[in-house]
């Protein structure tokens, strides 16, 4: 998942129609100055940083005058926000908010699909909101095959409290959020608060939209075309790793490492690892190319302190088991791991694949899956017992 920053949401909005104030990124207090100049000396000067609860942190600014916004920026620029660095600051001109909307796009769970969030009391935390009074919270399941419709919007709006008048507007606001919320692959398009200003506009004075990395490479030309420089994706060291080298790779807090093919394997042997009383190590799925990457894969595996045993399952179809199981042998060959191994392999090759196995490592892969789980599992708990 890519966070974007603030600025880089905010042109997002601009590009499908959703008004933004006016405003510039700046990377100086000098500049920060010079904005707050151009566009009339009253503006807010916002950090930029993944995170959110920027106003408490004191990292989002109302300024008069291009001296105070000097001084602000000079403050923020370099300090720590939400454990990140101050990099870069919006400087935007001051709207004058009547009231702070909260309006959401995002993956529900639970509908499966699409869920509008709209509350008229934005601004503040929206899980407080949920929490304390659920009953000001609207919520609306989108089909993905026929989108945000506008009469839906429109009664989603109704139920909102919102002054009759503004109900147009916001739910405009709402069907085009859906369409960056479409367009972009976001699992989350944000915007706490959605203000409506003294003029009767509805402006967005903030913009959370979160990109799923599975589709990075169709949204490659969206995130080309951002402003500034992309969030680091959170996740862990090996995690940011394994996702450059094109590795799905989750660390878990267990202690059997995991080593299959394609991504419905890897669960099965996850969840069976547990089913048998274990932990997994890690989500890891490497596939066909499980000969080029096996060595860096393991590696990954295997910096986790904590892996105990490591249990390897392949199965093939068009991939071929004994591909694979090479690839895997060559990777211990290199890596020496001194930890139990267990496999078990079937379909393709998997003859081929089982004589490899006992050729260089002299052990026999297990003809039943459940045993090698079963291998894997006992092996780490025997060793956490030595351990203690
Ligand atoms: P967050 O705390 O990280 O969610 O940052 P926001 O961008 O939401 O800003 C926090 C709060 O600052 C908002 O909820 C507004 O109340 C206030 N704020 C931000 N921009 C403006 C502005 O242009 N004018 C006014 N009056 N308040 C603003
Ligand atoms: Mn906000």
């Amino acid at each position: 998942m890519v966070d974007l920053l603030e600025h880089q949401g905010k042109h997002l909005l601009r590009e499908a129609g959703i008004a933004v104030p006016r405003g510039t990124l700046v990377s100086s207090p000098a500049d920060a100055a010079h904005a707050a100049e151009r566009l009339g000396g009253r503006v807010v000067c916002k950090a930029q940083v993944p995170a959110g609860r920027r106003g408490k942190a004191g990292a989002v600014q109302l300024v008069t005058s291009p001296a105070e916004a000097h001084d602000i920026a000079t403050r923020l620029f370099g300090s720590d926000v939400g454990g990140h660095r101050v990099e870069s600051l919006l400087v935007e001109e001051a709207v004058d908010i009547a009231a702070e909307l909260y309006a959401a796009i995002l993956n529900d769970p639970v509908s499966k699909g699409p869920l509008v969030l709209l509350s008229a009391d934005g601004g503040m935390e929206i899980e407080e909101v949920s929490a304390t009074r659920p009953e000001r919270l609207h919520k609306l399941a989108v089909d993905i095959r026929t989108g945000l419709e506008p009469n839906a919007a429109l009664t989603l709006v109704r139920r909102s409290a919102l002054p009759t008048d503004v109900a147009d507007p916001v739910a405009a606001a709402l069907t085009r959020l859906y369409r960056v919320y479409r367009d972009t692959d976001a699992s989350l398009v944000e915007v706490n608060p959605l203000v409506l200003t003294e003029a009767g506009d509805v402006v967005a004075i903030d913009a959370k939209v979160s990109i799923d990395t599975a589709a990075a490479p169709r949204q490659q030309h969206t995130l080309d075309t951002l402003p500034g420089v992309l969030p680091i994706e959170p996740g862990t060291d090996l995690e940011r790793e394994a996702a450059r080298l094109g590795l799905q790779f989750i660390e878990l807090d267990g202690d059997v490492g995991v080593l299959a093919n394609g991504a419905g394997l890897t669960m099965t042997t996850v969840d069976a690892i547990s089913h048998f009383g274990g932990k997994p190590a890690n989500f890891l799925e490497i596939g066909g190319d499980a000969y080029t990457k096996a060595t860096p894969a393991l590696r990954l595996v295997l910096s986790n302190p904590n892996v105990r045993s490591l249990l390897v399952n392949f199965c093939g179809a068009f991939a071929r088991t004994d591909v694979m199981t090479e690839g895997v042998l060559n990777a211990i060959d290199e890596l020496r791991p001194e930890i139990p191994i267990a496999f078990t392999i079937h379909g393709t090759g998997e003859r081929e694949a089982i004589a490899l196995v006992r050729d260089r490592l002299g052990i026999t892969p297990h003809d039943q899956m459940d045993d090698a789980v079963r291998a894997a599992v006992t092996a780490a708990r025997e060793r956490q017992e030595v351990a203690s």
